[in-house]
């Protein structure tokens, strides 16, 4: 299993700038796992719970069919999981630094994220 630490990639800072692209094989214990996280649209990064992404340290994780072309820098590998191989990609977060919870959620600078906004409002 390729194990990855993001402090370990310097040419990110702090793993939270990171965004973490996931392709699992169709079918699979790990696609029905990981479904909840499959964008249904562009900008629905920040309405997945975060559990993944609390426990990876990550801003977003996005399920996709097949890995994107991406300007700039990327990390790719393959992993191994409950015995399923799939591919990674490691990019920089697409969204802005939340002033609260610093992870790169929110949709302008300055902005507070969803998540935050909604602790703060009580919901
Ligand atoms: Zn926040």
């Amino acid at each position: 299993m390729s194990k990855v630490k993001l402090a370990d990639v310097r040419l990110i800072g702090n793993s939270l700038q990171a965004d973490l692209l996931i392709v699992p094989p169709s079918a699979s214990t790990l696609e029905t796992l990981l479904s909840r996280y499959r964008n249904s649209g562009s900008d629905k990064l920040i309405d997945l719970g975060g559990d993944l992404e609390m426990m990876l340290r990550v801003s977003a994780v996005k399920i996709v069919d097949t890995l994107p072309e991406i300007e700039g820098w990327k990390f790719v590998d393959e992993c191994v999981l409950l015995g399923e191989r799939f591919k990674v990609m490691i990019v920089e977060a697409v969204r802005s630094k939340c002033p609260r919870c610093w992870t790169y959620t929110a949709g302008v600078e300055g902005d507070l994220c969803m998540r935050c906004v909604n602790v703060l409002s009580g919901q």
